[in-house]
């Protein structure tokens, strides 16, 4: 009845009251008069209508009565399926959906009835915590994966390296091995942890003003060993830019670019870091001639544990955490990351950064 006028929606209740006490009255007229006939007797009116007066009330609540029986066990029926759900969440079964059994409305009453909106925010609810609980899920077997995986081998090479046969070069390359798993371990956790402390509210967000040209510059010097001993041409160009932002956030954005750059380029291969103004923003480039990603791959590169190549990634030693860091730090300033790659011909990613960071 929504959308009615209130003294409309009134007067029907009112003249439906009087219609079933008119029915009333006439059905107890009708049965008192059947009465009086079969039995022969013709009462004083007064008690007529006495009588007729009291079986037409009688007949009125019982009918009311077993009107509101009816309409108490729908609603009933409704609220203990309300109260059932939201006890199945409750307990952790987000398999909930409640039908709208309650005076199904029709197209436009249902966005406004409170009592369906209840309903679908129920549903929404449940839907998306089924969602949340399924990322969990993927997130908690993805762990497991990745420390599962190195674990078997360090097993594996522990175990050989007990063969008193061994000669100390092979002794030698499965201590390597082990070392190696054991930094992907620990690379792990830490990856982890950040994760963690970035997506919970406690991260500490502290914007400042520097130079992010120095910063850049500075993480590049700092992996110059690992590009070097590739002999990988680093060409750098970077404008003077003065930015406010956290700088420990940011630079784990630049190392994590940087050390995949490094880790995909071949020998010998180039890799170009491009800093510059532009407007409101700066744009850090890093480009380099890897591999490539594959187009099927790009869209979801920044997901967690997501790796392209999983057999070369896996040799790489990445864990698939690195661009979701860095993408989460950028959304943190309110900039945004984004790749183009094609493969065989390299890899280029873009940070875009607001120059000051807003209230
Ligand atoms: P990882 O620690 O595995 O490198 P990232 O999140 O940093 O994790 O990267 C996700 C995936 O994106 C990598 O596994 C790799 O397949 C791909 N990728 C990232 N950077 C590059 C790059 N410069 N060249 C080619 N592939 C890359």
């Amino acid at each position: 009845m929504k959308g009615v006028p209130l003294f409309v929606h009134i007067a029907i209740k009112v003249s439906l009251f009087f219609a079933a006490l008119l029915l009333s009255w006439t059905a107890a007229f009708y049965l008192t008069a059947a009465i009086y006939s079969r039995v022969g007797w013709e009462p004083h009116g007064l008690f007529a209508l006495i009588v007729n007066a009291m079986l037409g009330f009688l007949i009125f609540g019982f009918g009311a009565a077993i009107l509101g029986r009816f309409i108490r066990s729908k609603e009933h029926v409704f609220w203990t399926e309300l109260i059932e759900a939201i006890r199945r969440i409750s307990r952790g079964d987000f398999h909930v959906n409640i039908e709208q059994s309650f005076g199904e409305p029709n197209g436009r009453q249902r966005k406004k009835h409170p009592l369906h909106q209840l309903v679908d925010s129920i549903n929404d609810m449940a839907a998306n915590l089924k969602a949340m609980e399924e990322l969990r899920q993927e997130f908690i077997s993805n762990v497991s994966h990745e420390i599962g995986t190195p674990l078997t081998s360090i097993r594996g090479f522990a175990r050989a390296l007990k063969d008193d046969r061994l000669d100390p070069e092979q002794r030698q390359r499965y201590l390597t091995v082990i070392e190696e798993e054991c930094a992907r371990l620990s690379k792990l956790s830490d990856n982890l942890l950040k994760l963690a402390v970035l997506d919970s509210d406690r991260h500490p967000f502290h914007p400042a003003p520097y130079r992010l040209d120095k910063q850049l510059t500075a993480v590049i010097l700092a992996c110059e060993p690992q590009w070097e001993a590739k002999n990988i041409d680093m060409d750098v160009y970077a404008e003077a830019v003065d930015i406010v932002a956290d700088e420990m956030l940011m630079s784990q954005v630049w190392v994590n670019l940087v050390h995949n750059a490094v880790k995909f380029t071949p020998e010998g291969g180039k890799i170009s870091v491009f800093l510059a103004r532009k407007g409101d923003r700066a744009v850090v480039r890093v480009a380099d001639t890897g591999p490539g990603i594959a187009d099927a791959d790009l869209p979801r590169i920044f997901e967690r544990f997501y790796k392209a190549d999983k057999s070369r990634t896996r040799s790489a030693g990445g864990s698939g955490l690195g661009l979701s860091i860095a993408k989460k730090i950028a959304d943190m300033h309110r900039g945004s990351i984004s790749v183009r790659s094609r493969p065989g011909e390299g890899t280029e990613f873009t940070v875009a950064l607001p120059l000051r960071q807003g209230k």
